[in-house]
């Protein structure tokens, strides 16, 4: 549904967009009106595609009746470790993305929808604003949208590099000017968001999705995937695969070896040694996952999570300590430093993970991480403290003896071995 035009020629402009039936949707949206819309979405149970997978219609309700001005934000903030989706998407079809924002601000009635954009994405950028700029110039943005009584404004607005600018909060003091960290919850963005007024922030694959569901119908949405992971979704395969990429699936009616497959497999006729089906933050799993669907609550019951819909592949000869480190220097690096348990733990988790991976550590030092990690886990002030920690001990849990064997040895043995078989 997502990438059913892919390969139109001039899809990126407006005139491109428009001859495979572009902005339609949002025509007929300003003729059903925004309790309409809204219907149509609840039934196409639309779970967001960032992260958390919260149903989108539900997030819609949580908007106090009657307070304006009201906003929409679009977290394109995408920086998840694997995660290359919504960078497509704007990439491919920025007008989609426009059509779905300018059909979600009319249902919600805001006055101000902003595109908080990673500050790494420059051409998307560009591009986007190119876009942003057609739509104007076409009376689809603005004052008296499509000859009607109903003005919105599209910012674009770039981020300066920062992952935890993709966490809603974040985002939002950022786009006000402040420094980007994570707001007390609650009050939440729905009652107390931008500038003090009510505020959605959706993702933009979910956003993406509104055309279709608009044109469509919500039913046939959620007929394409079941009914705890209605629709499709784009995941992002990377890692020791032959063909990294973004694959459009049924949600729920795949599984994870289909995709897998689809991507070509794991590369060099290796076999599977771990994954991660959602992204940087999200828990290991191993080869005996490979036929679980890719619904959120059957990976979820796994002990991991679809997350941001990143599955990143590990062939036999990977260290999982070697991954493991690495990621922690990255959520060290892009911690925001507001949280003591967060700040100091990944600090500390990284040290470790270091003299680990280097076979410098010693049991006790091993031990000293898994306390580290227990510590942390749900104390922090946002997911990115907590999440730091799983995938260092999922990996921990499923490879002891890999972990162990680290210990003392003076290198890492994994690498050792390759050059000894090499
Ligand atoms: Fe900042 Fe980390 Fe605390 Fe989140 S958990 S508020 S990123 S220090």
């Amino acid at each position: 549904m997502l990438t059913r035009h892919l390969g139109a020629e001039g899809l990126t402009t407006l005139a491109g967009y428009q001859r495979v039936g572009g902005y339609q949707a949002l025509r007929k949206a300003l003729v059903m009106g925004p309790e309409a819309i809204i219907a149509e979405v609840k039934a196409s149970g639309l779970r967001g595609r960032g992260g958390a997978g919260f149903p989108t219609a539900t997030k819609w309700s949580f908007l106090p009746k009657g307070v304006f001005p009201r906003y929409l934000c679009v977290n394109a903030d995408e920086s998840e470790p694997g995660c290359f989706k919504d960078r497509f998407l704007m990439e491919e079809f920025p007008h989609q993305l426009l059509e779905g924002v300018l059909i979600s601000a009319y249902a919600l009635q805001v006055s101000h929808a902003f595109i908080y954009i990673r500050g790494e994405y420059r051409a998307q950028r560009e591009l986007l604003e190119k876009a942003v700029a057609e739509v104007y110039a076409a009376g689809l943005a603005g004052q008296g949208i499509l000859g009607r009584d109903w003005n919105c404004e599209l910012i674009v607005h770039g981020g300066a590099g920062a992952y935890i600018c993709g966490e809603e909060t974040a985002l939002l003091d950022s786009l006000e000017g402040l420094r980007g960290q994570p707001r007390l919850k609650p009050p939440f963005p729905a009652i107390k968001g931008l500038y003090g007024q009510p505020t959605v922030v959706n993702n933009v694959e979910t956003l993406s999705n509104l055309p279709y569901i608009v044109s469509e119908g919500g039913a046939k949405y959620a007929e394409i995937g079941t009914e705890s992971s209605p629709g499709s979704r784009l995941f992002c395969v990377s890692g020791h695969v032959e063909r990294p990429g973004n694959y459009e699936v049924a949600m729920g009616k795949t599984t994870i070896r289909e995709l897998l497959g689809m991507a070509g497999g794991v590369w060099r006729g290796r076999s599977l040694k771990a994954m991660q089906p959602g992204g940087g933050s999200m828990q290991i799993l191993g080869p005996q996952h490979l036929d679980l669907p890719l619904d959120f609550k059957a990976v979820t019951d796994a002990g991991s999570a679809l997350g941001a819909g990143a599955l990143v592949i590990m062939d036999e000869t990977t260290c999982l300590v070697n991954v493991s480190m690495r990621l922690v220097a990255f959520y060290q690096h892009e911690s925001c430093g507001k949280c003591v348990p967060c700040r100091e733990g990944t600090y500390f988790e990284s040290e470790l993970m270091h003299r680990l991976e280097a076979g410098l550590a010693s049991a006790a030092e091993l031990a000293t991480l898994a306390d580290i990690c227990a510590t942390m886990d749900g104390r922090c002030f946002c997911p990115l403290g907590d999440t730091a920690t799983w995938f260092v001990m999922s990996a921990y849990k499923m490879f002891p003896q890999e972990f162990a064997s680290h210990c003392g040895a003076g290198r890492c043995p994994v690498r050792a071995e390759l050059e000894a078989v090499a």
